[in-house]
């Protein structure tokens, strides 16, 4: 039997009777003779819900009871939907991640995939199960303990099964119906695009559009999957939704592809560094050691022998990178005062285009100029132009870059 892998985002299985819409599309594809693998995110709020009790019970927290909790709600609809699929009289069977087992390394709340051993699955498949329904987001780790896969980690889940049972596609059901140019939930002119390519939506997706875990696609591409991403609201052909593929299966592209945006962002400054060599390489050796993603960084042309450096984190780690500054303060990086800004966030622009074309940043800097909004900082790549400005400008920002670049003309 030819196998599909179908995952439910949050939205999706928010409540008994869209786990019952959500069956009933598996339905339809077990109708036509496939052999489903269902992967299903906890109810919407719900993973949320369990890292709030645990930031609440303890602000330093030991990663594997962390793991411990937030998998969880990924547990309930697992089995809610492998019962309702029983009894719209679909053979039907729930899987933790432990029981596949998928296997992953030991960095836990954010570990990655190392192995999915197909036999337990596959041998109930062989004695008539028809869809095998699997909590996404979790691992095991060679220590035998629960470990999840970070946030949005159940799209990893499902092209990781895609891969290892080899799928002939990895539907991604969630509340919009495809990928768009932007987030339609922050520019009304967003367009639904019919085709991506995978290293745009790498992009996209590492820099904030979370319809796609990064991860997730990052497997895709290597492993070759069909990955879809669709509606589960709506009635759907095959053709529906965005098809992430690879470049050369898109007739014609923008040179701008998408806008991507982050609001989790902040922004600090060790003011007054003694510039010598090999500070840089301390003060990020020593933010890395302690954890911390640091994002952008620029270090300012240095006066009397003394810079500032200014780099940009996920909001979530503010309280780690400080500790380690602070660690640092009084030995050979002198710095005067650490400056933390959390009212930033990141736009930026994608697309392959911009290999070949010049004048992207130029044209991006204009159109944020004519609306008064003040760069923070600036990163390029070769498919991708990032800028840090106030919170208070982001939504303005998308939508003005979204109008400058004809993004709503786009297909
Ligand atoms: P799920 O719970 O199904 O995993 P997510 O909330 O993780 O869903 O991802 C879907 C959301 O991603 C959409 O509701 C939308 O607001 C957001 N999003 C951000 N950028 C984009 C984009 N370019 N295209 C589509 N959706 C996007
Ligand atoms: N429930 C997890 C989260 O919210 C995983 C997922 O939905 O993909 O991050
Ligand atoms: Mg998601």
């Amino acid at each position: 039997m030819p196998t599909l892998v179908m995952k439910f985002g949050g939205t999706s299985v928010a409540n008994l009777d869209r786990i019952r819409r959500a069956a009933k599309r598996v339905g339809v594809e077990v109708a036509k003779g496939y052999d489903v693998i269902v992967i299903v995110s906890a109810m919407s709020g719900k993973t949320n819900e369990l890292v709030g009790w645990v930031n609440e019970t303890s602000p330093l927290f030991d990663a594997r009871e962390y793991d411990a909790v937030v998998s969880s709600g990924e547990n309930v609809t697992a089995g809610l939907m492998a019962l309702t699929l029983q009894e719209m009289n679909i053979p039907a069977r729930s899987w933790q991640g432990w029981q596949v087992p998928l296997l992953t390394n030991s960095a836990h709340s954010q570990a990655r995939i190392e192995e999915i051993p197909t036999d337990n699955i596959n041998a109930k498949f062989g004695e008539g199960m028809k869809v095998a329904v699997v909590a996404g987001f979790q691992g095991l780790t060679p220590e035998g303990r629960i470990a999840t896969l970070g946030r949005g980690g159940s799209d990893t889940t499902a092209v990781a099964f895609a891969a290892a049972f080899d799928a002939e596609r990895c539907d991604i059901y969630t509340d919009v119906d495809g990928v768009y140019t932007t987030d339609p939930r922050i520019c009304a002119k967003a367009k639904k695009l019919d085709r991506i390519a995978f290293e745009e939506m790498l992009e996209l997706a590492s820099l904030g559009a979370k319809v796609l875990q990064t991860r997730s696609v990052e497997l895709a591409m290597r492993y070759k999957v069909k990955l879809r991403v669709l509606s589960s609201f709506e009635e759907q052909s095959d053709e529906a939704g965005t098809l992430v593929c690879d470049e050369d299966e898109i007739m014609e592209s923008n040179v701008v592809a998408g806008v991507a945006y982050s609001r989790d962002e902040v922004q600090m400054t060790a003011r007054s560094v003694a510039d010598r060599p090999g500070i840089a390489a301390i003060i990020f050796g020593t933010l890395s050691d302690a954890g911390v993603n640091v994002d952008m960084i620029v270090q300012d042309i240095s006066e009397d022998g003394r810079t500032n450096m200014t780099f940009s984190l996920p909001v979530d780690q503010v309280s780690r990178a400080e500790k380690a500054m602070g660690a640092i303060k009084g030995t050979e990086i002198n710095y005067d005062d650490l400056v933390t800004d959390t009212e930033v966030a990141k736009v930026s622009v994608v697309g392959i285009g911009m290999r070949s074309q010049s004048g992207v940043a130029a044209k991006m800097f204009k159109v944020l100029s004519d609306e008064g909004i003040n760069i923070k900082v600036i990163t390029t790549s070769e498919i991708k132009i990032s800028v840090l400005v106030d919170r208070k400008y982001m939504e303005l920002a998308v939508q003005a870059l979204h109008d400058a670049f004809e993004l709503d003309k786009a297909a």
